[in-house]
């Protein structure tokens, strides 16, 4: 048994479609349209065996219904959203063997981990195993997704939850804001010398058309500025940024969210 490999489809306006894979078989995480998907199966000759949704938003699960048109699978996500499509509701368990907490690859060997990461939306879950952290809207390289159904608070416990996974962990996340997140988190740290020479490698990257995807835990410890609210040059510019020095990293979590917002 081959470890499965991970490929993105481009799919929307700045969407990924990751695809897992081994030389017949593949899942797809969060497929907003069904057309990639569906085009790359057939030119690489594979045949689905399972969707996974992060969370509700049209453009990760879109394409549901058009690949279950096509293919008869489990579709995971997350038990506390409304997604029609779904077979296989999950959340986290504690119980890290309960069959509701993991989606389970049996073409792969693979278990992935469901992982309650609530904020941009109520119910959004990340998947994790072997490595791999399919993390959806909440973290991005270097962001992190906007909070449109959850707080500053919860987001930030997510951003932890995700962040207290090994430094090698490899994040698949599901778009490519990278360059952006960068441009904002040099406003916020400039002083980062870890982040000046991200930009540099991320900006190349786009030049020739690449993903700056997968991203590491380690990397974005290193460089994002959502999970660096404990840093005084961060701390110090969230401050400036809400007109009254900040202390707590919740308060900091939510005027550097604000700020990029806006940016
Ligand atoms: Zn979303």
């Amino acid at each position: 048994m081959t470890m499965p490999h991970i490929v993105a489809l481009r799919a929307l306006t700045d969407n990924y479609i990751w695809v897992i894979r081994d030389h017949c078989h593949a899942a797809v995480v969060d497929p907003g349209d069904a057309s990639p998907v569906l085009d790359y199966l057939q030119r690489e000759n594979l045949e689905l065996i399972a969707i996974l949704n992060t969370h509700h938003h049209p453009d990760h699960v879109g394409g549901n219904a058009a690949l279950l048109r096509e293919f008869t699978v489990p579709v995971y996500g997350p038990a506390n959203e409304s997604i029609p499509t779904l077979t296989h509701r999950v959340k986290e368990c504690r119980d890290h063997e309960s069959e509701e907490g993991n989606a389970y690859l049996p073409e792969f060997s693979l278990t992935l981990r469901v992982l309650d990461i609530p904020g941009h939306t109520a119910g959004h879950i990340a998947y994790y195993g072997a490595n791999l952290l399919f993390c959806g809207d909440t973290l991005f390289a270097c962001g992190c997704g906007r909070l449109f159904e959850g707080t500053a608070q919860q987001m930030l416990d997510s951003l932890q939850k995700l962040a207290d996974l090994p430094n090698e962990t490899r994040i698949y996340c599901g778009h490519e804001y990278t360059l952006n997140n960068i441009r904002f988190a040099r406003n916020v740290e400039p002083g980062n010398q870890a982040l000046i020479e991200r930009e540099a490698v991320v900006r190349k990257l786009r030049e020739q058309n690449v993903p700056t995807l997968p991203s590491t835990i380690a990397m974005e410890k290193a460089t994002n500025p959502f999970l660096r609210c404990n840093e005084p040059e961060i701390i110090r510019s969230a401050g400036s940024r809400a007109g009254k020095p900040l202390s707590d990293p919740v308060s900091v979590f939510a005027a550097i969210r604000d700020w990029k917002d806006h940016f």
